[in-house]
Order: C-alpha cells, then sequence, then structure tokens
C-alpha cells in the first residue's frame, strides 16, 4: 500500500488583462479554483490509477479544506490520515495570470506549515500499515527528515520528490531509495551548475555517494534516466502531444509509485512513470489531467 506524507493546497486563479499597479482595483475576467499541493496531487495520481493509496497531511477549519478532502475522496484516496488545524487556513495558492501568460503567485502554506514531528509520532502505528512512501518538500523540511528516518529504520520503501529544491542536510540521503530531481533541482542539490552530460552525471554520482539508493532523473519529454551505483540508463519519453506540463513531475511520481507496489523490474516501473508523466501532459491542468488506468495500459501498447 502508498502512503504520500505532503501538502494539500487550493489554487484560487483570477485571469486579469493586467496585473493591478499596487493600490489599483482591477475587474479581472475569470476565476477558476483547482484542488493542487504536491502532496495531494501526487496522491490523486495514484487514486486514478486505482492503487490502494493513503494521504496523510493537514488542512484549516475552511472551506477550501473541505473541498480538497471531497477531492481525495472522489480520487480514491483515503484521507483519514488529513487532520484539520484550527485557526489556520488551508494551503492556499493565490495566482493571477495576465494576458500574456504570466502569472504573480503567493503560496500561503497554511496548514501544512502545522506538519510537525508530533503528528507523525501520533500516528506512525498507523503508518506503518504502508510500504512505499512519496515525499516532497512543501511541508516543513524537518519533518520530512525525521519521519523518513524513522520509516526507513523499519525497512519502508522512501520515495522523495526534492521540489521545490532546497539544500537538504547529509543525513537525509541515506533515508532515499529513491530520489526524483528534473535537472534543475539536482543541480541545487548536488550544489553545482549542470551544463552538460559530464556534470549530470557527477551530479548523480555526487547524491548516490551520498547514500542515495536510485537517482530517477525527470527530463521532460526525453522521459527519465536511471542512474544507480551500477550504471545509468535512458528511459524514453512517449511522444505526446504535450500541452500544458503542471502535475507532470508529480503524475510521473505516482506512477512509479503505483508500478512499484506491483513488482517487477525498475526498468518497467520507470517506463510506466513515463507514461503517466506524458499523458498528464496531453490537457490543461495538474490534477484534471491525471490519466487513468486504461489510459495509461493504452499508451503503453501503443
Ligand atoms: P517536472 O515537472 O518535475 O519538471 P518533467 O517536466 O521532467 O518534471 O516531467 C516529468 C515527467 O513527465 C518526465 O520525466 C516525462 O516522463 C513526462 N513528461 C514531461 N513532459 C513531457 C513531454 N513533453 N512529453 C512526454 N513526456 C513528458
Amino acid at each position: 500500500k502508498i502512503c504520500v506524507i505532503g501538502s494539500i493546497n487550493t489554487d484560487l486563479v483570477a485571469l486579469v488583462e493586467r496585473f493591478p499597479k499596487p493600490g489599483e482595483t482591477l475587474t479581472g475576467k475569470e476565476f477558476h479554483t483547482f484542488p493542487g499541493g504536491k502532496g495531494a496531487n501526487q496522491a490523486v495520481a495514484a487514486g486514478r490509477l486505482q492503487a490502494a493509496v493513503a494521504m496523510f497531511g493537514k488542512i484549516g477549519a475552511d472551506l477550501y479544506g473541505q473541498q480538497t478532502l471531497a477531492n481525495l475522496a472522489a480520487n480514491g484516496v483515503d484521507h483519514r490520515g488529513v487532520a484539520v488545524v484550527p485557526g489556520v487556513s488551508s494551503g492556499i495558492a493565490v495566482i493571477e495570470v495576465d494576458g500574456s501568460g504570466e502569472n504573480h503567485i503567493v503560496i500561503i502554506p497554511g496548514a501544512n506549515a502545522a506538519m510537525d514531528r508530533r503528528v507523525i509520532d501520533e500516528r506512525f502505528a498507523w503508518l506503518l500499515e504502508y510500504d512505499i512512501f512519496l515525499f516532497q518538500l512543501e511541508i516543513p523540511l524537518d519533518t520530512v527528515c525525521y519521519t523518513m528516518a524513522k520509516l526507513k529504520e523499519c525497512g519502508k520503501t522512501i520515495i522523495l520528490d526534492p521540489a521545490p529544491a532546497q539544500i537538504l542536510p547529509d543525513a537525509v540521503y541515506p533515508c532515499v531509495d529513491f530520489l526524483t530531481p528534473n535537472e534543475t533541482e539536482m543541480a541545487i542539490l548536488a550544489q553545482q551548475e549542470i551544463d552538460s552530460e559530464d556534470d549530470l552525471n557527477a551530479a548523480a554520482q555526487r547524491l548516490l555517494a551520498k547514500g542515495v539508493g536510485t537517482v530517477l532523473l525527470k527530463a521532460g519529454k526525453d522521459g527519465a534516466y536511471i542512474i544507480d551505483r551500477s550504471g545509468r540508463w535512458h528511459m524514453p519519453g512517449f511522444a505526446v502531444q504535450a500541452v500544458d506540463t503542471t502535475g507532470a513531475g508529480d503524475s510521473f511520481n505516482a506512477g512509479f509509485a503505483v508500478s512499484l507496489a506491483h513488482g517487477g523490474d525498475l526498468r518497467d516501473h520507470v517506463r510506466f512513470a513515463n507514461a503517466v508523466g506524458a499523458l498528464a501532459t496531453t490537457s490543461q491542468g495538474a490534477q484534471s489531467a491525471m490519466p487513468g488506468l486504461e489510459e495509461v495500459r493504452s499508451l503503453l501498447e501503443r
């Protein structure tokens, strides 16, 4: 069984002709609400793939929180591990998009910031019911590190999506079975510039030397690379008409976990993840574009 420990957000998107100046009030064109947060995105993507998946996180005592719970449930995600925090808002991204597609984004972590060690300690026996864990970096880093270390001690499988990227303490790396950066994130983690294949390999080797089991480098339309101590393999991407890559990375991670849960070969898991990521780019939005199992199967057989 798969467990996601991470962020739950709601994106509030206002479409405007142009951005207001300080002190100015403008009439916008449209308003939309989208469920988001990397944690919830990964849980929903796994749910769409018919996996047994649970989400552990926090929401505020507001309407947004209730909507995100309903959304998790509608996508087959067990959300009994999502707690309501009184007195703070749910995680929110306030987004303005202008006529040329530029955006202004304000992120309020809200209840996500209240994901502390205590939540984990209180639920630890419950967490042990799961086998594969998906982490990202939108809840406090201290909680991510603490939880991964405890789960690793219990022999659990840990997948870390290091996004949004930040420098991680060295103690984190030995806890990570699968690290899934894109090139930008890899450069930040390895603290080096990446301008060539050689740089990329050097960065991956540095992370492996720190204790990571396997690096799965996400490479957009080129698919992904598997890099471990025994070598490096390119798993090509699927040719699709990409219209919006939002949520592709989250879909990749979910796809990988779902395939891993079924057992089999590492390359097949990455191939499956590539298919899920590719399909997620074929329509607008993050969660709205995430594919179901049938869609993924038909792309894999094509
Ligand atoms: P992130 O969103 O984290 O930057 P990527 O853009 O590399 O990550 O996308 C994650 C995965 O989604 C890729 O590894 C690949 O499998 C798939 N993907 C992304 N963009 C495309 C695309 N244009 N065509 C096919 N597959 C894609």
